[in-house]
């Protein structure tokens, strides 16, 4: 049986999806602002760790990570070059989908961008009026968590023992500082603004989540990661938002990884103290070593990052890889020792009780290297065929590429990753709204970006046309590609 600790329950408990053999997954996905660093890595690791050992155990997984592209810091960012939200943003979703790649991240079955889905924010906002939750005050609206009595219960906060009152527009805020939050920002200088029909501002950054997650997995579903730092405010704020909209509850299991730590501070990009992928790699190390060293420790428990971690994280790979290798090497012929059809089934049952134990990779990788070593000796002894060696490679096979993808044996990928969709896409994922044709419409809005950037103009103006034929009017603003519905155009 599959458990999993819950924050919300403070208890590890059995893994019980909503409908039998699918699960809905949502992961809090990057803040485009800057380059994602080994940090975030830690945590779309663990989200890929748990996704594959959904998948694994048969069980189809709907998952869906958001790009936040507009909230504070992307919105300092772009104004501090002086260029659009769009110019600025790119080339950071773009850096994050080819790293995710070269990690072995199993891509996600929708990226969300926040600025794609304005309108699904402001549904809520404006249930969260109509219902008491949220007021307006100097242009902006505010929700407010004295009247949802279990605001505080992700993080174990206690409203009256911090007299809270106050509000605050800022995304992000320390449980000392417990306040209103903004929902929707009313519009300053400098700052991209929507037209909408709760008035004109942008979104706060908590809306954005609950906007598209409920759009793409349901009003309910099953599990909510990220790391522990989105605890507070950000997911307390979410579970507010959407259980006081939609009046049902919003996520049953909340699963969150501990920090990556540089010299005992959180990695992150405000402290300065970070590395991306890229410094990671240019110091020779191979991406599958840096996804076997975020792997391996457990995902609630802090992993300290060092480059001699990293030495380890290497080694560890490479008993992997060595003993792939020795296996070749085994020529006796002669039936399977019943030894080793043994030791591999132990390692099986081991490896996979320590995943369904709250995802213990350590005991699973136990599991793994005592095969290791029992089979070397077996080897050693000369007591091993080559049939032997066959089952025992196609088991470290099957579980690197089912589980582990660290690809000891550098074999070039035998699925493009970005192919490796991890769901079977009949898994429904019901769409409430447009929300396919937003995604197709942003493509080709991408495309046109990138078609311009390459001053391809030609292949820039189809893709304006062709959107327009198909009746969505591209407009070109400060902040960015607008686009709205005018009808198919009349040949
Ligand atoms: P952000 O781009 O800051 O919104 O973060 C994206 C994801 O990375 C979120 O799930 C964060 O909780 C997670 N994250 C940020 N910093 C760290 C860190 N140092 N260790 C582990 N996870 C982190
Ligand atoms: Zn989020």
């Amino acid at each position: 049986m599959i458990r999993f600790y819950n924050t919300l329950s403070g208890k590890v408990e059995p893994f019980v999806p909503l409908e039998p053999g699918i699960v809905k997954l949502y992961t809090c996905g990057p803040t485009v602002y800057d380059f994602s660093h080994i940090g975030n890595w830690r945590a779309y690791v663990f989200e890929d760790l748990l996704k594959r050992f959904l998948l694994f155990s048969g069980i189809k997984v709907s998952h869906v990570m958001n790009i936040t592209d507009v909230d504070d810091k992307t919105i300092n960012g772009a104004h501090a070059k002086g260029i659009s939200l769009e110019e600025y943003t790119r080339p950071f979703i773009e850096a994050f989908e080819k790293d995710r790649d070269t990690l072995g991240i199993l891509p996600a079955d929708h990226y969300p961008r926040a600025t794609g889905h304005i309108r699904e924010m402001v549904d809520i906002i404006k249930l969260l009026l109509e219902k008491g939750f949220a007021y307006r005050k100097d242009g902006s609206i505010y929700f407010a968590i004295d009247k949802f009595p279990a605001y505080g219960r992700l993080a174990k906060i206690h409203l009256e023992d911090l007299r809270p009152g106050s509000r605050g527009d800022a995304d992000e805020y320390e449980k000392e500082n417990v306040h209103d939050f903004a929902l929707w920002k009313a519009p300053k200088e400098g700052e991209p603004v929507w037209e909408t029909e709760i008035g004109p501002g942008r979104p706060g950054w908590h809306v954005e989540c609950s906007a598209m997650s409920s759009k793409y997995l349901g009003r309910t579903f099953d599990i909510h990661c990220g790391g522990v730092d989105n605890i507070f405010p950000h997911h307390e704020n979410e579970i507010a938002q959407s259980e006081a909209a939609n009046g049902v509850k919003f996520v049953n299991y909340w699963l969150h990884c501990h920090h990556l730590v540089v010299d005992g501070e959180k990695m992150a990009k405000s402290k300065g103290n970070f590395y991306t992928l890229r410094d990671v790699l240019d110091r020779g190390y191979d991406p599958r070593e840096v996804r076997f060293l975020l792997l391996s420790t457990h995902y609630r428990k802090m992993l300290n990052f060092t480059f001699d971690a990293l030495e380890q994280a290497r080694a560890g790979r490479n008993r992997i890889r060595d003993f792939s290798f020795d296996l070749r090497d085994v020529k006796r012929d002669g039936p399977a020792n019943p030894e080793v059809t043994q030791l591999i089934e132990t390692a099986r049952a081991g490896l996979i009780a320590g995943l369904e134990d709250d995802l213990n990779i350590s005991e699973s990788l136990a599991a793994l290297f005592g095969l290791i070593k029992s089979a070397n000796r077996l080897l050693a002894q000369g007591s091993a065929s080559r049939a032997d060696a066959g089952n025992l490679a196609d088991f470290v096979a099957m579980i690197d590429e089912n589980i582990l993808g660290i690809n000891p044996t550098d074999v070039p990928l035998r699925v493009d990753p970005a192919k490796m969709r991890s769901t079977v896409s009949d898994v429904a994922i019901k769409v409430e709204s447009s929300g396919d044709l937003d995604l197709e419409i942003q493509k080709r809005i991408d495309a046109r970006q990138k078609a311009r950037a390459e001053k391809n103009f030609k292949m820039a103006d189809e893709i304006r046309k062709e959107l327009l034929d198909s009746g969505i009017l591209l407009e070109d603003t400060k902040d960015g590609v607008r686009w709205k519905k005018v009808g198919p155009a009349r040949t």
